[in-house]
């Protein structure tokens, strides 16, 4: 049932892996972002499909393929509707958000982009939303243009009219920045790529895993996210993408699922979305997908959002008194996501993370794939405190005392 506020305590319990000790200590698991724990009932569902069920999907006439088949297809019903997208075909089954966003870059770029012209992306972008531009910029001749960002790491808007073109071809950028926190004016940039005639894909990887999305009022075209940040699988994820952008592509990959008839000579394809999805899928990864989804749905994602955002106001307060600390992104936590990037004094993040973990808090310390962001601020690496549903008040309170840890050592 949907409920506005959440309780922590009892979300925690249904996450096996949060029972343990690391170091003789209670694991406070703070590296979200990365990837999240999984619900007792995502694990089950995957145990429940290869006990039961397990078939390989729209092939085999008879019970267990059957029954596969509607779980699988069940459970892109489901992404669709987590997303807001039109019909469940708009839907296609993917390894994670870098691989739905390097079937859009081939599928597409290879036939739309050409030589001179233009694809957008932003500084802060994850590298799985700038290599795939770049390898197709190195195939066709195109230019990449970026966004540049702000002291706080905001996108500079004041630029988009300059760097818009007829030649603007496709506009890449990410709702959520997994270097910084900052939740990006997605909206406002593809009404303008729009105005020039550009496509918009945004990766949603940080996105759809903490606040309810709609792409039809994002007014986008393609959305890229995977299972495994949001209490799903490793291994799945899924592009949305408008249904007559994907009838329009031609296939990614070619393989078997994904053929309508094969001849000597030519051969023609499935329809959407199966003409996207070649080979044998991740079945038990999809159907994980969708149980991850029916947990999230059930705790709320209003209730999940509005728990992250008092747990990042308090974590934001508690943690601007560490002495030395510096924290990077957006100042406001309105601008915000539940992840909080920061370095402090002269240690390197390295050397938190590896302190924080002797105390059982796992944080990640690195460039977080996203090393045209920490040249921006002239830094190789931060460290990442990154929040979700099941983390607490007392979860902060341990990581403020292994950062004052951190801050005796290097003092
Ligand atoms: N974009 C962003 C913003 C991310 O945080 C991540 C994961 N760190 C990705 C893309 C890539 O996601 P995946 O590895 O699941 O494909």
């Amino acid at each position: 049932m949907t409920t506005a506020t959440l309780d922590p305590a009892t979300i925690r319990r249904e996450f096996p892996a949060l029972e343990q000790s690391i170091n003789g200590r209670p694991l406070v698991y703070l590296d979200n972002a990365a990837t999240s724990q999984k619900p007792r009932v995502v694990l089950d569902a995957l145990q429940a499909y290869y006990e039961n069920d397990n078939a390989n999907v729209h092939r085999g006439i008879h019970e267990l393929s059957r029954r596969a088949t509607v779980a699988y297809e069940e459970s892109r019903a489901k992404v669709a509707g987590w997303v807001g997208a039109a019909e469940p075909s708009e839907i296609v089954w993917t390894r994670g958000t870098t691989e739905a966003i390097n079937l859009v870059s081939t599928a597409w770029g290879l036939d739309n982009v050409g030589e001179g012209d233009e694809i957008l992306i932003s500084v802060l972008e994850h590298h799985s939303n700038i290599i795939p531009w770049q390898l197709l910029a190195r195939r066709t001749g195109a230019v990449i243009k970026y966004i540049e960002l702000d002291e706080q790491g905001r996108w500079i808007l004041d630029e988009l009219p300059r760097l818009l073109t007829d030649r603007t071809k496709v506009v890449a950028i990410s709702h959520v920045s997994n270097a910084l926190g900052t939740v990006n004016p997605v909206k406002r940039v593809a009404a303008a790529a729009h105005e020039v005639g550009a496509l918009v894909l945004v990766d949603g990887a940080q996105g759809a895993v903490h606040m309810k999305v709609d792409v039809q009022e994002l007014g986008v075209d393609c959305y890229a996210f995977s299972g495994h940040k949001m209490c799903g699988p490793t291994g799945i994820g899924a592009l949305w993408a408008r249904r007559d952008l994907l009838d329009s592509m031609e296939p990614y990959q070619g393989g078997g699922e994904m053929i309508h008839f094969v001849g000597r000579d030519e051969s023609s394809w499935a329809t959407v979305p199966h003409k996207f999805e070649a080979g044998t899928p991740n079945i038990a990864g999809a159907i994980g997908m969708g149980t991850a989804i029916d947990f999230l749905s059930g705790v709320g994602m209003d209730a999940i959002a509005k728990h992250e955002h008092e747990l990042l106001e308090y974590a934001l307060e508690r943690m601007n008194a560490v002495d030395g600390i510096r924290i990077y992104g957006p100042q406001s936590p309105d601008e915000h996501s539940a992840l909080i990037s920061f370095t402090l004094g002269d240690a390197h993040p390295h050397d938190i993370s590896t302190i924080l973990d002797s105390e059982g808090i796992a944080v990640r310390a690195g460039h977080h794939c996203a090393q045209l962001a920490m040249q921006h601020f002239g830094i190789s690496a931060t460290a990442r405190a990154s929040i979700y549903l099941y983390n607490t008040e007392s979860d902060i309170d341990r990581l403020i005392e292994g950062l004052e840890q951190v801050q005796g050592i290097f003092a």
